[in-house]
């Protein structure tokens, strides 16, 4: 992928993550590099640049829409429950 194809496929997304809706840094602070391209895995094609934890996150899912999914339907407040009991005792 050229220079020129990857800023057409950020302009085409509006310069936003099409994981988290936020917009995409020029480089990323945790590793000064540009947001990874996500490709699809068995022909290849591009389908999207991504933050760097976003990419990171769909991966840890095991590239699965329907992992994705599923994980959006569990409540909000049982991450609040999770993330209090491991991190805030
Ligand atoms: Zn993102």
């Amino acid at each position: 992928m050229t220079i020129e194809d990857y800023e057409t496929l950020v302009i085409e997304q509006k310069g936003l993550c099409p994981v988290c809706s936020t917009p995409l840094p020029l480089l990323e602070p945790e590793n000064g590099k540009r947001p990874p391209v996500d490709h699809n895995h068995i022909t290849g094609t591009p389908c999207g640049v991504l933050h760097n934890r976003c990419n990171r996150a769909i991966g840890l899912l095991y590239d699965s829409s329907e992992l994705c999914r599923k994980s959006g339907r569990i409540p909000r407040e049982a991450w609040t429950l999770t993330w209090q009991t491991t991190f805030h005792r």
